[in-house]
């Protein structure tokens, strides 16, 4: 594992990996799930529950009119025990009057056509889980990955933010009504503008809302972890 220059934490691959895209489904009109092939469909890709992917493509720059190499990072939404594929949910950056260019690297993806390929570099991330209510999380001062169990877990994810929360073994809203229904979590989503049907959270989050579903604060260091992920 090596600290990138964006502070990140990240094992670089030996080989980039090279995968195909299958495919795309639409979860709102900004928003896609995208399907690549691994090179050996048997195998799956290697990372844990929480972590990150770097990807590296090639795009024209519009200013200096020259192909560079870009670097993001996604979370796979898939599985670690998915084999042969991996799924990103990756929200567009389309062109607007505010933003006339969008975003570069999501504009790529979207455009790439069936069969294309795109390029993961490193495998990365502060929090891995294990299972078994065992977590890694890095020490920001030693670097180092430590071994942590926490009886609750909190998680606040907003946008896109929600695929690393996804892959701690949650899968859409189905599956989280299946979870809640045992005793094992309590799930509660919030729209920001939603119609007059929507009986749920809505309008942004508070503190409030924070106080009533969230883990409460512990000195029990063991007790609660409280996890935020967003989109910029
Ligand atoms: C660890 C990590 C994990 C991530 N995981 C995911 C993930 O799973 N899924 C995911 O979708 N993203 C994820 N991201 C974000 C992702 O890496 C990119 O930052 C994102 O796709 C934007 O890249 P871009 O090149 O398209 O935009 P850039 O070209 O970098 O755009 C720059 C900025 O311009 C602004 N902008 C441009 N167009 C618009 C617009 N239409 N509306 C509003 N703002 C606009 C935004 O602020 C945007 O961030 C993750 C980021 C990190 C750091």
């Amino acid at each position: 594992m090596q600290v990138n220059p964006d502070g990140r934490l990240i094992r670089k691959l030996k080989e980039p990996l090279q995968i195909s895209l299958l495919g795309k489904e639409e979860l709102a009109t900004d928003t896609f799930v995208y399907r690549f092939e691994l090179p050996d469909i048997q195998k799956t890709l290697g990372h844990s529950t929480c972590q990150y992917l770097e990807f590296e493509a090639e795009i024209l720059n519009r200013e200096t009119k020259q192909k560079e190499k870009f670097m993001r990072y996604y979370h796979p939404m898939s599985k670690v025990i998915d084999a042969g594929y991996v799924d990103l949910l990756i929200k567009i950056y389309l062109r607007n009057f505010k933003h006339p260019t969008g975003g570069l690297f999501s504009q790529y993806i979207d455009q790439m056509t069936e069969g294309s390929t795109l390029k993961i570099t490193g495998i990365g991330g502060d929090i891995e889980y294990l299972g078994h209510s065992n977590f890694l999380i890095r020490n920001k001062e030693t670097q180092q990955m430590e071994k942590k169990r926490f009886k609750n877990v909190g998680m606040i994810a907003g946008g896109s933010g929600i695929t690393p929360m996804f892959q701690y073994d949650i899968i859409l809203d189905e599956d989280l009504t299946e979870y809640e229904k045992i005793g094992k979590l309590y799930y509660f989503p919030i729209v920001q503008a939603p119609d007059e049907n929507w009986q749920l959270g809505s309008g942004k989050i508070t503190s409030g809302m924070i106080e009533s579903f969230m883990p409460p604060k512990s000195n029990n260091y063991q007790q609660s972890l409280n996890l935020l992920s967003r989109q910029r």
